[in-house]
């Protein structure tokens, strides 16, 4: 793998029973890059971020995350936001940011230091001792987020992370993954809405019925808009 890219993948597929969810993706995610996956519903987005995790693995085609053909073999330098989220309600939002740190290897202490510096950064500093079932929607998204990114991954990898986010929360997100790129990290996130795209990414692949259509800027996927509308998420 070029050492140039965070992730590479070539002719991923995975098929579930007679359904071929991902039909031969490849993609190549230059390191320090914001990346976007974007697709409409049920095109693939889901099944391509978790074979490039090696939660599933794939029925034919090839991966490299960090280096390492096998990507549980670097979980530790990776940063997951799953689409269906989930915390342990009775915790504390610092403890659940320390305990999913210390998943990822990283001494409790540690962890919750971080976890309140980083609930404080966030403007969310007054969540900190609130219990997970105290917190709003949005909220608790946002702390799980932190939580995903509180070992400090290379790549961090986000599934649909801004669903279910008012304004002021995805603005808030928004500024959480510039500052993890300018900590030199690689994110890579899924989305079905090309706004958050636009903002946010250097590049894009679109998937449609498991397959990738496009990959290029955000520009050029607009340039071919016209002709290709049907390819492109709504906006
Ligand atoms: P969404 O935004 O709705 O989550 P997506 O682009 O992430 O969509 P996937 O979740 O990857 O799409 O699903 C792609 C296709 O594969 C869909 O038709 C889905 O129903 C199917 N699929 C995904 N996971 C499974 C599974 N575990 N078993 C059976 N079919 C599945």
């Amino acid at each position: 793998m070029p050492s140039d890219h965070a992730l590479t993948a070539t002719g991923l597929e995975k098929r579930f029973g007679h359904k071929l969810a991902v039909a031969g993706v490849d993609l190549a995610v230059p390191r320090g890059c914001i990346y976007g996956v974007l697709g409409p519903n049920g095109a693939g987005k889901t099944t391509t971020l978790r074979l490039l995790l090696g939660i599933i693995d794939p029925d034919a085609g090839e991966r490299n995350v960090l280096g390492a053909s096998r990507p549980r073999e670097v979980s530790d330098r990776i940063g997951y936001l799953p689409e269906e989220r989930g915390l342990y309600p009775s915790m504390k939002a610092r403890e659940a940011i320390a305990f999913m740190g210390a998943l990822r290897g990283l001494d409790w202490a540690e962890a919750r230091r971080r976890g309140v510096e980083m609930l404080e950064a966030a403007g969310l500093g007054t969540a900190a001792g609130e219990k997970i079932r105290a917190l709003s929607k949005g909220m608790a998204q946002l702390v799980q987020l932190l939580g995903s990114m509180v070992h400090r991954p290379e790549l961090l990898v986000l599934d649909e992370p801004f669903s279910g986010l008012d304004p002021v929360n995805q603005e808030k997100l928004e500024a959480l993954i510039l500052a993890e790129r300018d900590r030199g990290a690689t994110i890579l996130f899924s989305t079905h809405v090309m706004a958050h795209a636009q903002r946010l990414c250097e590049r894009i692949a679109i998937i449609a019925g498991g397959k990738r259509r496009f990959e290029g800027t955000v520009d050029e996927a607009r340039a071919l808009l016209p002709m290709r509308a049907h390819l492109v998420p709504r906006s």
